[in-house]
């Protein structure tokens, strides 16, 4: 029999006959008359077709049932298996599936089948398209994925069967949706496999030379492994502790992966070897990993917790890696029984323990969130998006913080608070002013570390999201959010303001809006600006995307160069008048003496980062509502902004006027060796210069170096200088820098 099942020829009633042995160990209460129903109806469907190796195909769905069993997976799934390609291949139909086993099972047979139509393909739309069904799939019943995946399994333990046409394509497709979906529910064993399985179609040279390396190492490795696991056990059992040891070479795949990414040699791969310790109870896990450091050197930033803070895939376990007495490092991870069937069988390990009560449905709801999230995502957003989004979010690592209450929220690796903030909720992130990790406040491009505490601070009058947002945000559900706030809601608000900006630039240049909405106009003036509507321009208006000024001008030469003579003639003395006006206001718009290119009247502020006075080269940065923003050229936020396409327009010539205002309060940074009465000695300095000082602030840096901050009003930058010279001569300053740099 076992030479029979090498060349994979076992008869289907062999088959069944192992099935039902290990249904009855598994799950002894399940209805095994149901079970042999779905396997005679099986037969009877499949009668007379045949794989490619000559058995009957029957036989590949009892294998697939095999597997859904060493899943752990319940009944219904096991008789889905059984009838997973009648629909498909034969002339049962899902009513009849429904007549005898039930609706359930009908519903998961027909999403396996739907699963099995969807054609794989390399081009990225199809790809998504065909994604977004199998996650529709999942999000109705999960056993769908996992049969699809066990049938996907036997398929592929099969392949030398098939052409190496169909070798490649299944391992490329198993390789880029099987493995990381197998991934992602958890599935660490399934998928160990499906790499494994994948590799060898897809690099056979890469992979022999792996397998040989090992086989060539066997001994060393054996050995080496024996010595571990007999050193640990005895320190487990003088200590009284009941834990199981399991060493294996870590799969090829992930051999393969660190070869590749790392650009190693096979020899140069130390940690070939993971260890694994099995125990009762948590307590004891802990107990162990104190054993292990204690027995070997740990190295430094490679322990994880998983038992505190669970993957979203429910994977509990500790990770360590230390070095071994030959200076070989190893992994050992640690874990109880229960968390080693979840990590082994991931979310089918679901039902071996909570089978059917209402209470591990109410799990599953939680835990597939992240397929209904997908989905929602999809929902609005275009398909390449879509499916760069889902690799991202499907595919990359992730980091696991917390909620203030103690949810955990499972975000790309490298998401920041404004990734979080969206996760929660859309207005939570559209309402954000601030964001605090560990109880402290962080910029919002703080990038997020695993287990950390987040809390978002909101206002109802908050601005709304900023467009750098975007690029602070990790995970496509964040940035489509934040695409969607800017394109709808705020687009109607934009318009608003945009229009009533540029309705009064018009009247100020001696036009109205019946001469841009002229029917004639309109196209020459759309085409002009380079937009497909009037409230295209409105709308870049009104996020500070382009002023009304400059479009008003622009649309004032286009009808100068159209209007007739004497309509232009009235034009001139229109415009002539409009220039008046604009004299009148010279003095109202210097009242912060600064003046505005391209603006009149427009409120202007000193920004807060780099404080210019009178003297410094200045720039102007239109923000969204709160006018012009006024800094120095050497400003880093200017620096760094200045490039920004999505900020195109908006930085804008300013100038002081010739009679700048009495005085500007202004920030210097002040850097000097720690000493008892430095504060004093700068209020004396300032002091003795008859500076106003606004505010004054001193806090050590590391008991070595203290720095002050002066907020101090000024006139110009002469005066600031002197008052630069005349700190730079108190007794152990260093440094003395200007704010903004
Ligand atoms: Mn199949």
């Amino acid at each position: 029999m076992e030479e029979k099942k090498s060349r994979g020829l076992l008869s289907h009633e062999d088959m069944f006959a192992q099935l039902e042995k290990s249904v009855l160990e598994t799950n002894p209460t399940a209805d095994m008359s149901r079970i042999r129903a779905a396997y005679e109806r099986a037969v009877e469907a499949h009668c007379g077709q045949k794989r490619k190796e000559g058995s009957d195909y029957v036989t590949h769905t009892i294998a697939a049932a095999q597997i859904c069993v060493e899943m752990g997976l319940d009944e219904d799934s096991i008789i889905a298996a059984l009838l997973h390609d009648s629909i498909e291949d034969t002339c049962l139909t899902y009513e009849d599936i429904a007549k005898q086993f039930g609706v359930t099972i009908a519903n998961i047979v027909e999403g396996v089948t739907k699963l099995t139509r969807v054609q794989y393909t390399s081009k990225e739309d199809e790809q998504m398209e065909n994604m977004r069904k199998m996650l529709m799939a999942m999000s109705k019943d999960i056993r769908v994925i996992l049969i699809k995946i066990a049938d996907r399994m036997h398929n592929m333990r099969t392949m030398e069967y098939q052409s190496e046409e169909k070798q490649r394509t299944k391992s490329l497709e198993t390789m880029e949706i099987y493995a990381p979906i197998a991934h992602r529910l958890g599935m660490q064993r399934v998928k160990w496999e499906l790499e494994d399985l994948s590799l060898l179609y897809l690099d056979p040279i890469g992979y022999k030379e792996i397998t040989d390396t090992l086989k060539a190492r066997m001994e060393t490795l054996e050995s080496f492994m024996g010595n571990v696991e007999t050193t640990i056990k005895a320190r487990l059992d003088d200590w009284g502790i009941n834990g199981t040891i399991a060493s294996r070479i870590k799969h090829i795949y992930s051999i393969y992966r660190k070869m590749y990414s790392q650009k190693k040699e096979i020899y140069e791969i130390f940690d070939l070897c993971a260890f694994r310790v099995i125990v009762d109870n948590i307590a004891d896990c802990y107990n162990v990993l104190g054993h292990i450091h204690d027995m070997y050197k740990p190295l430094p930033g490679r322990f994880k917790d998983y038992i505190s803070t669970p993957k979203p895939n429910m994977y509990q376990s500790i990770h360590t890696t230390v070095i071994g007495s030959e200076g070989i490092p190893f992994e050992v991870q640690i874990r109880t029984w229960e968390m080693h069937q979840t990590a082994e069988y991931g979310v089918a390990a679901h039902w071996k323990y909570k089978s059917g009560d209402q209470g591990a449905k109410m799990g599953d709801e939680e835990k597939f969130a992240w397929v209904r999230r997908l989905l929602e995502a999809q929902a609005d957003s275009d398909a390449q998006d879509f499916f760069h989004d889902l690799k991202i979010d499907m595919f990359s690592d992730e980091v696991f913080v917390f909620t203030p209450q103690g949810d955990v929220i499972n975000l790309p690796a490298g998401a920041t608070p404004i990734d979080f903030a969206y996760v929660i909720h859309s207005a939570v992130g559209n309402h954000m002013i601030g964001a605090k990790v560990n109880g402290r406040m962080v910029q919002f491009s703080t990038v997020l570390q695993n287990g950390d505490i987040v809390e978002v601070l909101t206002s109802k009058s908050a601005p709304g999201p900023s467009r750098d947002w975007m690029k602070l945000a990790k995970s496509g559900a964040a940035r489509n959010k934040i695409k969607q706030w800017f394109k709808k809601e705020k687009r109607e608000e934009n318009i608003i303001h945009g229009k009533a900006a540029f309705d009064s630039a018009l009247r100020q240049a001696g036009l109205n809006m019946a001469a841009v909405t002229d029917e004639d106009m309109l196209p020459i003036i759309l085409k002009k600006l380079a937009v497909a509507s009037l409230d295209d321009v409105f709308a870049s208006i009104g996020y500070g995307g382009m002023t009304a000024t400059r479009a008003v001008n622009k649309v004032k030469d286009e009808i100068q160069k159209t209007l007739k003579p004497t309509q232009k003639n009235t034009l001139e003395r229109i415009t002539e008048k409009a220039e008046q006006r604009k004299a009148q206001h010279v003095e109202k718009q210097s009242v912060h003496g600064v003046l505005v290119e391209g603006l009149d009247n427009c409120l202007v502020k000193f920004s807060r980062c780099c404080t210019p006075i009178p003297g410094d080269d200045i720039v102007g940065f239109i923000t969204r509502g709160y006018g012009v923003s006024v800094h120095r050229t050497d400003c880093k936020n200017y620096l760094s902004g200045r490039n920004n396409p999505q900020d195109g327009g908006r930085w804008v010539n300013v100038e002081w006027t010739t009679a700048p205002n009495e005085s500007y309060i202004t920030t210097i940074k002040i850097l000097a060796r720690e000493r008892s009465g430095f504060l004093m000695d700068i209020a004396t300095v300032l002091n003795s210069l008859s500076a106003k000082v606004i505010s004054l602030n001193a806090r050590d840096i590391d008991g070595m170096k203290s720095t002050a901050v002066v907020s101090v009003e000024v006139k110009n930058l002469e005066d600031l200088e002197t008052i630069i010279a005349r700190l730079g001569t108190i007794a152990g300053v260093s440094e003395i820098t200007r704010g903004g740099n």
